[in-house]
């Protein structure tokens, strides 16, 4: 599942680098393309931290729309379907947002 191996990745590096200190929330800004359901990463989330430093966190999760720049006209358009197709017909688009998955800050305890 594109959640669980997203979640994993943000537990691993989160306590890598606090180590065993308590985590008690964990704020990700995730881009529309990455295309995931904030419910299934915070079940998945759940699953991840079990038994780690992070057990019992809370995950927020907090959404980057998707923007793109056409090459052709030079236009910026919002891709709120996801489809990198500017006004003018022209595919050529430069993606500037939506594709990020940053951890965005970490509480400890
Ligand atoms: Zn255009």
């Amino acid at each position: 599942m594109h959640e669980l191996a997203i979640v994993q990745r943000v537990v691993d590096e989160v306590s890598a680098r606090l180590g065993a200190r308590r985590v008690v929330r964990v704020r990700l800004r995730v881009g529309a393309l990455v295309a995931v359901v904030p419910d299934a990463m915070r079940f998945c989330f759940d699953v991840a931290t079990q038994s780690t430093s992070l057990e019992g966190a809370a995950l927020e999760i907090e959404p980057v729309a998707a923007k793109a720049r056409c090459e052709e006209c030079d236009d910026v358009f919002a891709m709120s379907d996801g489809l990198p197709l500017c006004a003018c017909g022209s595919a050529r688009v430069a993606i500037l947002a939506g594709q990020e998955l940053v951890i965005q800050d970490v509480e400890v305890a």
